[in-house]
Order: C-alpha cells, then sequence, then structure tokens
C-alpha cells in the first residue's frame, strides 16, 4: 500500500513539470508599455497570460529608451498592449524594429479625452506637438474602458479564454466600482471650499475632473526646475490669496522652502501622490487599485482639516 503509493506520488512529480512547462509555453504573451497597463493585463488575463511590463517602477514612460531586450520581448509577445494618446513616443519604433508579429491594441480607445493643462509638465516629460493629456487612467471610470478593452484584445488573441477573461474582468470592473465609490466617499469628507492643492503635477487632470479636486499650478514657476526662494514667496502669496490648504510640490528639494511655504500660510505639504507607475511590491501602489487607494488617503489626510 505504501509502495504504491510511494510509486504513484513519483510518477506525478515526474509528470508535473513538463505539465507546468507545457502550461507556461502555452501562455499568451502579452507585453504592456508601462505597469499601471500590465497590471490591468493580469487582472483580466489571470493564469493565462504571461504579462511583460517594458517601463518598470523607477523609469519614465514619456521618455523611455527601449533596450534590445524589450525589443526581443515584443518580438516574441502575441499582444501589445499601449496606452496610446501621445504617452510611448518611442514604441511605434521599438515594434518596426522588433520585426514582430504581435497585435497592438491601444487601450484608451472610447475615452473621452481632455487637453493637457498648459504651462509645461511637472515630471520633465513631453507630450510632443499633440496637446492630449495621456493620463486618462487616473480616473477610475476611464480604467474601467481601459479594462474593457483589454478584455476585447485578449478574446480576440485567445478565443478559447473567452469564459476566462469574461469572468476575471467582470470581477477587477466590480472592484473598480467599489473603488469609485471608496474615492467618492473619501472627496465628501472633504470641505468643499478645501477640494484644492497647489501642485507641480500635471497628470491629474482626469482625476480633477471625475472627483472635483482642483490642482492649481503655481504661478510663475517653472516646473521643469528647482523651484527658488523668489519662487517660494509667490506661492506662498498664491496660497494665501486663494486659501489653497495644501500644497504637493515635488521640486523642491530645499527642506527650508518646504518649511517656510508651511510656516507662513499654514498649509499643509502632503506627500508622495503617484501618477504614471506603481511600486515594487513592498512599496505603497503595487497595484492600480493600491495606488488610487493611496492617492487619496494622502489627498484626503492633507485636505481634511
Ligand atoms: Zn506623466
Amino acid at each position: 500500500m505504501i509502495r504504491i503509493a510511494v510509486v504513484v506520488l513519483s510518477l506525478l512529480a515526474a509528470a508535473l513539470p513538463a505539465r507546468a512547462q507545457e502550461r507556461t509555453q502555452q501562455r499568451i504573451g502579452v507585453v504592456a508599455s508601462f505597469s499601471i497597463l500590465g497590471d490591468f493585463v493580469r487582472s483580466v488575463g489571470g493564469d493565462r497570460v504571461a504579462v511583460t511590463t517594458l517601463v518598470g517602477p523607477t523609469g519614465d514612460v514619456h521618455v523611455y529608451t527601449p533596450s534590445p531586450r524589450d525589443a526581443k520581448q515584443i518580438a516574441d509577445a502575441r499582444l501589445v498592449v499601449v496606452n496610446g494618446l501621445g504617452l510611448e513616443g518611442w514604441l511605434p519604433r521599438l515594434v518596426q524594429s522588433s520585426g514582430g508579429k504581435a497585435t497592438i491594441v491601444t487601450v484608451t480607445k472610447g475615452i473621452k479625452t481632455r487637453e493637457a493643462d498648459e504651462g509645461g509638465d511637472a515630471h520633465g516629460h513631453s507630450h510632443g506637438d499633440d496637446h492630449t493629456d495621456p493620463h486618462a487612467w487616473q480616473s477610475v471610470p476611464n480604467a474601467k474602458i481601459y479594462v474593457a478593452n483589454i478584455r476585447d484584445a485578449l478574446i480576440a488573441t485567445d478565443p478559447a479564454g473567452e469564459a476566462t477573461y469574461r469572468a476575471n474582468a467582470e470581477a477587477y470592473l466590480a472592484k473598480l466600482d467599489a473603488l469609485d465609490r471608496e474615492v467618492r466617499e473619501q472627496v465628501a469628507k472633504i470641505p468643499a471650499g478645501a477640494r484644492k492643492v497647489i501642485s507641480t503635477h500635471d497628470a491629474f487632470g482626469y482625476f480633477a475632473d471625475a472627483y472635483g479636486i482642483s490642482f492649481i499650478a503655481p504661478q510663475g514657476v517653472s516646473t521643469e526646475s528647482e523651484v527658488s526662494a523668489r519662487d517660494v514667496a509667490r506661492i506662498i502669496k498664491q496660497i494665501r490669496a486663494s486659501k489653497i490648504p495644501a500644497v504637493f510640490l515635488e521640486n523642491i528639494s530645499d527642506p527650508r522652502l518646504i518649511q517656510r511655504i508651511a510656516a507662513e500660510t499654514g498649509a499643509k505639504i502632503g506627500g508622495t501622490l503617484y501618477s504614471d507607475s506603481l511600486t515594487a511590491e513592498n512599496g505603497d501602489a503595487p497595484t492600480y487599485i493600491d495606488m488610487v487607494r493611496h492617492n487619496i488617503r494622502t489627498l484626503t489626510s492633507a485636505l481634511a482639516g
């Protein structure tokens, strides 16, 4: 009896790796241009897909320099998932040079776009000639459109997985509905007159439009360069004039200037808001849902008084 059990077990052990390998080989190779899209694809694709993300947590998706390894990933992929709206200007050349046969799907299709705010941008990137704001994922209702587009693209690429993709997408869309409600409940806790921050971040236009929190650029301050003491005097004036309760300024590295703003205006200095990239697994925002949740908590704790 025991001997039979041992024999069966060792047969299983011998069979397992082969089967696991087969399963891996059958997975649909999908390349996502950056981490937020990678998270969406994983949520919808589940075990049927093997997702590779080109721009990781420390990279800038706007100005990325692809590596030969990225070209290989694209050459091997069945599907390449991109944001479009001028975000990944480096991608067409990469796809062309890779010589692969992957289908490229732009997952912002169907989203009502907005114009990028004037006055340059916060994280030192260029939107080129196209003035469309590419950061559409910052509104959760838009994220649902991304997910629906990814579901449809996966079904078109791998029709045998249709039931799985539909079930996974439905479950994830329900989570996004809950997340959207959560954000609205959090915003409702902020007094209506206090729903504004000064920020050099240009990535929250869709978030602002969806949830009614204004992101006001500091007047007369270049978002590309370090904020000077003179800029700070202007920012202080602006905070007082517009009664702005909190500031999220990423391009002040001198802590004395930050302290001066806080001391002279009483405005809170906010924490980190994540816009274009998720963090590593042990960070504040390893998934899209974590990112949105982190951002709204950071905003409410700065604004709710
Ligand atoms: Zn950006």
